[in-house]
Formats: structure tokens, sequence, C-alpha cells
């Protein structure tokens, strides 16, 4: 380490503006690094993907990723601040996943960040996933309003809440099962598309017709902000199992299209119905599978016709990635959030966030008139 610093805590840096901001992501099968600049611009972006480790084995092998983040890590960060131009005697700040994620995964990038902030003398923070995904929306799009409804689609995550300007994110509604990155990863096993399942149902179902078969939509109650993927799930595999021949091509790409039809018009029309129940005009589309170009279609047209304001952040941002990881860090250091080098992992995330439930509200306690299907 060639800048060392003694220093343990940071506690005069809460509150004052970072400068150059590393991200470090690695919660679950990306080892990703970026560096933004004082005014929240990115300047580099690397993210290496495990996708050939655990793609023979249908899903994600946690020891494995954290294995692979371990051998990863060093040449990700270097690489990030080649890309941006920096050395990292000129970082002012280190923020790094905390939670949820894997706990070996998490641990690597954790490790990783606080021998870095020791060498640098400069603080660490860290960031819900969550909240990552979140300030993912402002990325590209820094004068995007808040409040607005914000809809987190992931593969481990199906939430919206509303995003006040404190900063604070109150949960709006949930998946009570499936996340929807999940539905699109299990349907894709099903129909043997492989791994990850998003991108290829995405890919196949443009030469279907998403009208070929009709899946259920979860409602879930009239004022239900909440979502349930289960039972999709369920009536592709009865489908799958009426159907004896092997399938043809055409028919995957029918199931596919109407399967990815049903996920994409449940999450549209619950989003929608959040901007209703809270009177908003502002809705921002979070997550790997706010990537999937049939659902951009549909929101970007229903965002047109309501005159809604919309950030859908570009590919790249979707999916998990380390520059919104230090747009998050960056945020809560300049709200006065404490640095600190004792802190430890949150696999399951972290109960004091401010990504937090409704105060003994449910969503499904809204008594406006509205339909949404
Ligand atoms: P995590 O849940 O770890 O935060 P990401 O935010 O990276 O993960 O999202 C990964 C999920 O996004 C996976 O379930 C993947 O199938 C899904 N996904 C990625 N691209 C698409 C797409 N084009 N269409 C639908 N889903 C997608
Ligand atoms: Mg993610």
């Amino acid at each position: 380490m060639d800048c060392p610093s003694d220093q343990l805590e940071f506690p005069g840096s809460a509150g004052l503006h970072p400068g150059l901001v590393l991200g470090i992501e690695s919660s679950c099968d990306e080892t990703a690094a970026a560096v933004i600049n004082h005014e929240g611009a990115v300047l580099s972006n690397v993210v290496s993907s495990q996708v050939s480790i655990h793609e023979k084995f249908g899903g994600i092998v946690p020891e494995l990723a954290a294995r692979a983040h371990l051998g990863l890590i060093d040449q990700v960060v270097a690489q990030a601040l080649l890309q941006a131009q920096v050395s990292k005697c000129e970082l002012g700040a280190i923020a790094v996943t905390q939670g949820p994620g894997l706990a070996g995964a998490l641990l690597v990038g954790m490790s990783y960040a606080k021998a870095l902030s020791y060498g640098l003398g400069i603080p660490i923070i860290g960031v819900n996933h969550l909240q990552g995904h979140i300030a993912s929306a402002w990325l590209a799009n820094l004068t995007f309003p808040v409040p607005c409804i914000v809809l987190v689609v992931s593969g481990g995550h199906t939430h919206l809440y509303r995003q006040e300007i404190d900063g604070r994110c109150v949960l709006l509604g949930r998946t009570r099962d499936d996340a929807a990155g999940e539905a699109f990863d299990k349907g894709a096993q099903m129909l043997g598309l492989g791994y990850p399942g998003g991108p290829a149902i995405d890919r196949v179902a443009r030469s279907g017709d998403p009208g070929a078969i009709v899946f259920p939509r979860f409602r879930g109650g009239k004022y239900s902000l909440d979502f349930s993927f289960s039972g999709l799930k369920t009536s592709l595999l009865y489908k799958l199992r009426e159907i004896v021949a092997p399938l043809a091509p055409d028919q995957v790409a029918n199931l596919a299209a109407s399967y990815q039809e049903a996920i994409v018009q449940v999450l549209v029309a619950k989003a929608f119905g959040a901007l209703e129940q809270e009177k908003l005009a502002a809705l921002a589309v979070v997550g790997g599978v706010s990537a999937n170009s049939r659902l951009r279609v549909l929101l970007n047209e229903r965002a047109a016709l309501a005159r809604i304001r919309l950030s859908i952040p570009p590919i790249e941002y979707c999916t998990d990635n380390a520059a919104m990881i230090a747009a998050a860090g960056r945020q809560l250091l300049m709200r006065g959030e404490r640095p600190s080098m004792g802190m430890d992992v949150r696999s399951m995330g972290d109960p004091t966030s401010s990504v937090m439930e409704p105060h003994g509200r449910e969503s499904s306690d809204f008594k406006k008139e509205a339909t949404y299907f």
C-alpha cells in the first residue's frame, strides 16, 4: 500500500462531501468495482460475471462464488481505477455492499474494502444492496424527481417503495413468495433454456406470441401492491406436463412469450397502481429484471400515456454493479451517515436501514377506488 494511515474510524468525515468514491459489490455472482466522481457521475464500472462457473449447476453455488470473488477482486478494482484514470491515493471514500447476499461472497468484498480503507486512511461505508439498486435510477438521470415510486425487480427481490426526499424508502408492497427474477430463472429452467433464465426467456420470447397461452396474473385484492409468482410457475409446470411430445421451437417461443407477458404485466400494473395510490407522477424501475425488453416497452408506453416521468437505468446498471453501490454510499456519507471500520456483513439485510417497512400500514389497507387490471 503506497499511502498508509493509522486511522480506523472517521467521525469527522460524516456529512461531508466524499469526493471520488470507489464502490465494491460482491453479494452474489458478480465481482464488481466502480469509481464515481464528486458529482456522482460514473467514471468507470467494471463487472466480472461468474456465469460460466455456475451455469452447469443451474444456479449459484455459494462456496464457488466466494472463491471466485477472492480470485477476481484485486484485478477488478485495479481495472476500475485504471479505466477511471484515478490513483487509489485520490479516492475520498469506499462504499461496499454489506448485505443482503451470500455471506461468504459479501465477506470477500467487505474484507478487501476494509483493508483498502485502512491502508489509504479514507472512510468506508456499508451499503444495503437494495439501496444500491434504488440509487441506480439516478446514475444516468441525475435530476430524476423525488418523491417517486421505485419498483425493485431482481433475482432476489420484488419490492415497491415510495422514495422520500430525506432518503427514506417506505415499503408499499413486496412478493409473498418468489421474486420476479426467480420466476424468470425457474421458468427458463423448465423450458430448457438454461441459466441465467431472464435474458434467455427475453431472447426466445421475441419470436413467440405473448397471447398464445393464458397464464394466471396475481392480483391479491383490489388495493394490494403485493406480488406472487409461485402460482404462475406451477401453471407453467402443468402446461408442460400436458405436452407429451418434445417441445418444438415455436412452442417454446410461445410458452416463453406468454409466461414473460404474465410477469411483466403484473409488474407494470402494480407499479402504476402504486403511483395512483400515492398520487405521484414519477416511477423508477431498477434491478436485473428491469433489463427485460418487453417490460421496458410496456413501461414506456404506459408512462407516455399517463404522463408519468420514468427512469429505467441503462442495461449495464440494471443487473448487479458497483456504480450503484458507490452512488448509494456517496448519498449516505453526504447525509451524515457515520462510516465504520467495525461493521460486519449482513447476509439477511439490515433492519435499521432507511429501506424500511411501512409503519403499521399494510399495502392492502388502501381504501381508494382503483382497479389495476
Ligand atoms: P440480484 O438478485 O443478485 O440483485 P440482479 O439485480 O443482478 O440480481 O438480477 C438478476 C436477475 O435478473 C436474474 O434473476 C435474471 O434472470 C434477471 N434478468 C436479467 N436480465 C433479464 C432480462 N433481460 N429479462 C428478465 N430478467 C432478467
Ligand atoms: Mg442485485
